[in-house]
């Protein structure tokens, strides 16, 4: 017998469990499905940024960031080949704290509070199609229980949320096409000037050929998040994959010295992202995709879960505005896409803009010099990495973009 729902979330990661708890919460009968059993790991940086830890704190959880274990962090630490540029939480960002806690445990407490407000979740089932009536309708999903050769399952709802990450489960002319890849490890023992920012190095390894950036991000635990990322461009131009690129990051000089006494945990992950807003389509005829899956991750800092977690608050207020008006028409829908590209198209198509005009972030290095001696230039510039100011904010900072054609004229 298929069972009945007002929406069906697929993907139990930050965004489909905001989706799920936002439209629980609302009143809606929710079943949010996952390929996985939680907790889960997922390979990321574990940076929780300021207007993540807003999102997460509406999720009824901002007393639980503060736990010891977790990093908490003040500032930035960014290094360049020629610049060393370090700037305190600006004013402007929607907190002054952001957060490091392993996804294992964030994804499982986001999970959690769904459940908590009347979401079903059913994990180690695969959603494997989406159903549409024979007008074009969404009628549902088929799904399989993971490792079980047996009949499929059918899920029936007029409205489904995909929330699968780089799953792709929403179909070719929706789905985000990767554009980076990232990797990381958990290493103790971690040394460094301060545990207090988020620790960002701009190579010359990983920049010569494209953009691409190395991280040391600290828990409270005395054990650290070391990764680095370079977009797809980067490998194709260099001819490198991106184990070699992280395995050059950690022989840098200053990571080095971090690293000597300290010891790896666990095997290094890599993964795949959709930097950038850019050529995404968010919505269908019963269909809102959130998260990776709507291609949501900022494309200069790669930063993905409060992005995620927004959306899916966004996507639950269009589910609950459709179901009033018992209408699911792209339409209707088309105001999630709609509302989501104002509140972010700014910051993330400027980045976008940024990272692939200039043919590599190596070039800027002028620019980052001049930042370092300017400081309201270099909070602008951390603005811009993190996605809480358009990229273009640079161009109000004359005497710093003077200064920086200066040095490149003379180079
Ligand atoms: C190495 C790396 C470092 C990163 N660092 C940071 C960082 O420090 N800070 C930050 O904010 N972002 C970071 N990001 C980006 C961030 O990880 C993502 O943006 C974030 O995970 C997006 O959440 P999501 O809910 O959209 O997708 P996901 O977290 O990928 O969750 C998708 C879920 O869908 C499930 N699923 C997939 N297919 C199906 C299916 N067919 N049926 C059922 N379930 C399915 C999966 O099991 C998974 O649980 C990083 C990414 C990488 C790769």
């Amino acid at each position: 017998m298929p069972e009945r729902w007002d929406l069906i979330v697929v993907g139990a990661g930050p965004g489909g469990s905001s989706t799920a708890y936002h439209a629980a919460r609302a009143g809606l009968n929710v079943l949010l499905l996952d390929r996985q059993e939680f907790p889960r790991d997922k390979t990321c940086g574990d940076g929780l940024m300021p207007h993540a830890t807003g999102e997460i704190s509406l999720m009824g959880l901002g007393e639980w960031l503060e736990e010891p274990e977790h990093g908490k962090f003040s500032g930035f630490s960014i290094y360049t080949q020629t610049a060393s540029l370090r700037q305190k939480v600006p004013p402007t960002f929607h907190g002054p704290h952001g957060y490091v806690v392993p996804r294992e445990e964030t994804d499982a407490r986001l999970v959690g509070r769904a459940k908590m407000v009347g979401a079903e979740l059913r994990t180690g089932v695969r959603a494997t199609e989406l159903l549409r009536s024979p007008a074009g309708s969404v009628t549902g999903v088929e799904a399989v229980v993971v490792g079980d050769g047996g009949e499929p399952l059918r899920f029936e709802a007029p409205l489904v949320v995909a929330a699968d990450g780089i799953g792709g489960f929403a179909g070719e002319g929706i789905k985000a096409h990767q554009n980076s890849v990232a990797r990381r490890q958990y290493f103790k023992g971690v040394s460094g000037p301060n545990t207090e920012d988020l620790h960002v190095f701009i190579t010359k390894d990983m920049n010569e050929h494209g953009a691409g950036y190395g991280w040391v991000f600290y828990f409270g635990d005395g054990r650290a998040n070391v990764g680095a990322g370079v977009s797809t461009k980067t490998l194709a131009r260099s001819g490198r994959n991106l184990k070699d690129f992280y395995e050059r990051f950690l022989e840098e000089p200053e990571l080095s010295e971090w690293l000597a006494d300290a010891e790896p945990e666990g095997p290094a992950k890599s993964w795949s992202l959709k930097m950038g807003m850019w050529g995404a389509k968010r919505h269908a005829q019963g269909l809102m995709t959130v998260g990776d899956a709507a291609s949501m991750i900022h494309p200069i800092s790669g930063e993905g879960v409060g992005y995620a977690i927004e959306s899916g608050r966004l996507a639950a207020s269009w589910a609950y505005e459709a179901r009033s008006r018992n209408d699911y028409s792209a339409s209707v829908l088309k105001g999630y896409a709609t509302q989501l590209r104002q509140k972010r198209a700014k910051e993330h198509l400027s980045g976008y803009a940024l990272t692939n005009l200039v043919p590599n972030l190596h070039a800027m290095e002028p620019l980052f010099a001049a930042c370092e001696k300017d400081p309201k230039a270099r909070r602008a510039l951390v603005e811009a990495f993190t996605g809480d100011a358009p990229a273009y904010t640079l161009l109000k900072h004359p005497r710093m973009l003077a200064d920086a054609v200066r040095t490149a004229v003379r180079s």
